[in-house]
């Protein structure tokens, strides 16, 4: 629930991370803004980026770098240049996971007619899962032909991130929260953060909800945004589909984004470093800015947040320009780094003629605290949980990779006492036996599915599996990964295969 900010005397602690590249640059002009506008803040400094990498560590950011951001409520981060190569770890990747921040929100606004657009109706808030899906990077090489990566969807990472949508819309007067995903193909992942969306959404009746498929959502996404007003995604369909909007809205160099937490938050601009027009001073820093106006928001200084957003909507309607955003039609004077931070202290206290006024002192930002608590104690209880069979991963290659004659060896492997038998082989998810068809094409992968023979709803016990993988390898079988079958509840809790 959202938590009144607590007037304090003490300014908050800010890790300020000027980054590489232009951040040095967007980081002075920020801090000059935010000094001008009177917000209350705490800076200190830390070193994480290009330098700390040479350094030797690999995350970007050093031990003692860690315990000073960790003693801060939020950092602001200037943009990193990860190294090419040579087993670097993206920091942002490293700050998000290490530190929590599972939610990530990107406000996506076009500026018509001030900055050219094709879509002046955008004004899309885009919520990214940002901790699961594929990012958790668990990735093997199973065969000579085969890599995977594992996709995980939890049940309290897609409670909090989907209340967390919720709290955001109703704060910031949002109408209508769209979840997008394939749950139309991965039916148990994508298929539970659909379902825990619709679950939440019964708790918020004030807020519109539904739900499209990734696939055309995205295409309406990126033709009709006029037609949408909170998006709701899980990581890596975020990941696409919050960059597509960003540049939507005329320039790179104007999105900004929060990485918010339980305990801590990074709100940074969605651009890279831009080596190509770093120390020039002349880049964009109102993608910072614009994340410096959701700190404070978070921070609760919403008066200070509203005066320096305000500002920077005038600014940009009196048409002040940084080179990306500069246009002969629409603009007045093309300005540097410094001197477009300088034109926003001018416009303090000034608002908007056109665009429309921001007003955050009202706002109470969604509190994230607590946000796995309330999401374990929402949680169904534990179901009953009973173990079916399993998927056992082969790795075979046989000349013609006929699926008939694997089947034979595997049968031949499994001796009759046993439980367990095979009910089925799929090749990348479609069933090549039995009843498979020729004209699919077969890797050197297979599942291969083991169930009761007798009843293959029935229950087996776990020692039937170790029994038969030791069969299968005694057969000269090559196991390469193990799935148990489990039904939850009584549901099967694994796909089917297809075809
Ligand atoms: P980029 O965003 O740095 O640059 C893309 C283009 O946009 C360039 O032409 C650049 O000049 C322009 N641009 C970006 N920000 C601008 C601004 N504020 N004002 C004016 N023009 C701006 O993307 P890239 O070139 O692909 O990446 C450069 C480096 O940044 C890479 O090392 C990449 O890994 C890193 N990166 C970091 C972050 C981050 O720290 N959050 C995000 C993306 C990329």
């Amino acid at each position: 629930m959202p938590s009144t900010p607590t007037p304090s005397s003490t300014p908050p602690a800010v890790a300020l991370a000027e980054g590489d590249g232009i951040g040095p640059e967007i980081v002075a002009a920020t801090v000059a803004v935010l000094e001008a506008a009177g917000a209350k803040l705490d800076f200190h400094p830390v070193k994480v980026g290009e330098q700390v990498y040479r350094e030797g560590h690999a995350a970007g950011i050093s031990p003692d770098g860690w315990t000073k951001m960790r003693s801060c409520r939020v950092l602001l981060k200037g943009p990193i240049t990860t190294p090419q190569g040579g087993g670097y770890k993206s920091v942002n990747v490293s700050i998000r996971k290490r530190m929590g921040l599972f939610a990530n929100v990107r406000p996506c606004v076009a500026y018509h007619p001030f900055i050219s657009t094709r879509f002046p109706e955008l004004d899309v808030v885009v919520i990214r899962e940002n901790e699961e899906d594929t990012y958790g990077g668990i990735e093997h090489r199973q065969t000579a032909e085969v890599n995977q990566c594992l996709k995980l969807i939890t049940r309290p990472g897609c409670e909090r991130i989907a209340r967390h949508a919720f709290e955001y819309a109703r704060a910031h007067g949002r109408k209508r929260i769209t979840c997008l995903t394939k749950d139309n193909i991965m039916k148990l992942t994508d298929g539970l953060f659909h379902r825990v969306f619709d679950e939440i959404a019964a708790e918020y009746p004030d807020i519109e909800s539904n739900h499209q498929i990734i696939d055309i959502g995205t295409a309406r996404l990126a033709t009709r945004p006029g037609d949408y007003d909170v998006a709701l995604l899980p990581n890596l369909y975020g990941d696409i589909v919050s960059d597509v909007l960003a540049e939507m809205g005329g320039s790179v160099g104007l999105a900004a984004s929060a990485n918010l937490g339980e305990r801590f938050a990074m709100f940074e601009a969605i651009h890279g470093s831009a080596p190509d027009i770093a120390g020039q001073g002349i880049a964009n820093p109102s993608g910072l800015l614009l994340a410096a106006v959701m700190m404070l928001v978070h921070l609760g200084q919403g008066e200070v947040a509203t005066r320096i957003h305000n500002a920077w909507l005038r600014t940009i309607e009196t048409g002040v320009a940084t080179g990306d955003i500069y246009s002969a039609e629409h603009s007045s004077r093309r300005v540097g780094t410094g001197a477009f931070a300088e034109a926003v202290i001018a416009n303090l206290g000034e608002q908007p003629q056109q665009l429309g006024v921001v007003d955050y002192r009202t706002i109470t930002a969604p509190t994230t605290e607590n946000a796995s608590a309330s999401a374990a104690a929402k949680a169904p209880g534990r179901p009953e949980k009973q173990l079916l069979g399993v998927d056992i991963f082969v790795d075979w290659d046989q000349p013609g990779r006929d699926p008939a004659q694997l089947a034979e060896r595997l049968r031949a492997a499994v001796p009759a006492e046993l439980e367990l038998g095979l009910e089925m082989i799929t090749n990348r998810g479609t069933t090549v036996w039995p009843h498979g068809l020729p004209e699919t094409f077969c890797t050197d992968h297979w599942r291969c599915r083991f169930r009761s023979k007798s009843d293959s709803s029935a229950a087996v016990p776990a020692t039937e599996i170790v029994m038969l993988q030791v069969a299968l390898l005694a057969g000269g079988i090559e196991i390469i990964k193990t799935e148990n079958l489990y039904s939850f509840d009584g549901e099967p809790g694994f796909s089917r295969g297809q075809g």
